[in-house]
């Protein structure tokens, strides 16, 4: 029987998460779920200098606020805690004196001046230095010194890290899920440090040996990380693990579709890249979340789950859980995938049409009577796509127009139109049930009797209540509207237009 699957998300706490982070969440926890796995969150933290006070929360935040939270790991726990990386730093130290020990891997006592001076010299000459097989013989490190001289070295405080020791000529392979078969010279690969001189490991080891220990089958996650799987194959192979089985996801494109996406693009599109508001500690800068700006949760999933993945049919609109039946490895696109904030915008009008009226109108139209407030969410749902228009929407629509579509008015402003507003101005009165149907059929009857074509009117009596020739269904609005408001406004309309 094949290793049950297991899944992780493995953010480092640097700032905001970035929503191609959370597409990352996203297909991890749809695997996941789809096979009966599990879905770990780990947070990777041994770079000091970029922690940033308040990211894991808003991690974590960000997926209960889209409801794809793990099964294991922070916030949950499970049997490798802990699962925040700094808190496991005793562990990397084992490993990497495994590596020493069976010649893998070194020490190295070069200082920061001395490797600058190195790379000056190189860039004179007009190349690039690398620590590597060819240069390390060269080099202060264990392997081009004595073991007194090491050990003195040691013994004095002599800071030192530890590098892998990549061999000089070796083909890495592998196959990815998406990208297919990676091939690699190991002359293109540097010593990588895997120990600093902190006596922190860095992202490379310390995400090879927690895969490991936290028996990760599948490693999910951006392509920008493509160019170290290499590395962390070779490091694999050192410690002769079995590989997990890596997929790296497409980028996420500028909507143009010509380079990857940036904070900034999203800034000048005005549209967020972050799934919930944040403030930079340090700067006190606030970057727009999706979730502020009105979008609904199950919106952004089927929007983020399309950015990268389709289900081969010409179905678009799926739930948290058919994403989960319909979701496969395979079907990832090895192409960027263009962030289209349009389509997200269309996902939400989707999404909030299915929402209950009830909540909304308590939610977003707290002032008013229940019963009005659900009426306006009604006439309003499909005419909008974040709920926070609805106050506009019914602001604009208690206010008496000012001002008349010209284009209509001028076109449908004659003897006929004017006959039937007239009509209605003089009748509606006689009204008693004022509720759309009734509202409906009395303007029909009215206006045969006076042998007048509704169809030459009505939009006439939609530019005269609410000055718009285009918008929700008028006789509910009229009912909402009410009688009194109504024939105000027919007859400030109907002078208006006469004044002409
Ligand atoms: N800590 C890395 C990040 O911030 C994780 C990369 C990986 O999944 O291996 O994205």
């Amino acid at each position: 029987m094949s290793k049950k699957l297991r899944v992780r998300f493995a953010p480092s706490p640097t700032g905001a998460l970035h929503i191609g982070g959370v597409r990352t969440a996203l297909y991890n926890y749809l695997l996941a779920h789809k096979l009966g796995g599990t879905f770990i969150l780990r947070i990777e933290d041994t770079d000091q200098t970029r922690f940033v006070e308040g990211a894991e929360n808003y991690i974590l935040d960000s997926l209960k606020w889209l409801g794809i939270m793990p099964d294991e790991g922070i916030g949950v726990g499970g049997p490798h805690e802990p699962y925040r990386q700094s808190e496991r730093k005793e562990l990397y130290k084992v490993y990497a004196d495994e590596l020493i020990n069976s010649g893998k891997a070194y020490y190295a006592f070069d200082t920061s001046e001395e490797l600058d001076a190195m790379r000056a010299i190189y860039e004179s000459k007009g190349s690039a230095f690398q620590y590597n097989a060819l240069t390390r013989v060269k080099l202060k490190n264990s392997l081009s010194m004595s073991e007194q001289e090491i050990s003195d070295l040691i013994a004095s405080g002599m800071p030192y890290v530890i590098r892998l020791k990549v061999p000089a000529k070796a083909e890495i392979r592998f196959q990815d899920s998406i990208r297919d078969w990676v091939h690699v010279h190991t002359s293109s690969i540097d010593d990588k440090v895997l120990m600093k001189s902190d006596g922190m490991p860095t992202y490379h080891l310390a995400n090879v040996v927690d895969d490991h220990i936290m028996e990760i089958t599948h490693v999910i996650r951006g392509e920008e990380w493509l160019p170290s799987a290499p590395l962390h194959i070779l490091l694999y192979q050192a410690f002769g693990w079995q590989p997990p089985q890596f997929a790296h996801l497409p980028l996420l494109l500028k909507p143009e579709g010509n380079g990857k996406l940036s904070k900034r693009d999203a800034d000048l599109g005005g549209f967020p890249v972050f799934p919930l508001e944040w403030k930079d500690p340090q700067t006190g800068t606030i970057s727009k979340g999706f979730k502020q700006e009105g979008y609904l949760p199950s919106a952004m999933i089927n929007f983020l789950a399309f950015l990268g993945w389709n289900p081969g049919t010409e179905q678009e609109l799926f739930s948290l859980d058919e994403l989960i039946s319909a979701f496969s490895l395979e079907r990832i696109n090895k192409a960027g995938a263009k962030f289209d904030v349009n389509k997200a915008k269309w996902f939400n009008e989707q999404y909030l049409k299915l929402q209950d009226v009830s909540t909304l109108a308590v939610q977003y139209l707290p002032d008013l009577p229940k019963k009005e407030a659900e009426s306006f969410v009604h006439l309003f749902l499909d005419r909008i796509t974040f709920p926070q228009e609805l106050g506009e929407k019914v602001k604009e629509f208690t206010e008496l127009p000012t001002i008349y579509e010209e284009a209509v008015v001028l076109n449908k402003w004659n003897e006929e139109s004017q006959k039937g507003l007239q009509v209605l101005k003089e009748s509606l009165p006689d009204l008693e049930l004022w509720e759309a149907d009734s509202i409906k059929s009395f303007i029909h009857v009215k206006l045969e009797e006076a042998g007048i074509k509704m169809g030459k009117v009505m939009q006439m009596l939609r530019v005269a209540l609410s000055g718009n020739g285009a918008g929700p269904d008028l006789m509910i609005s009229m009912e909402l509207w009410g009688k009194e408001q109504v024939l105000l406004r027919l007859t400030h309309a109907i002078d208006a237009f006469n004044k002409r």
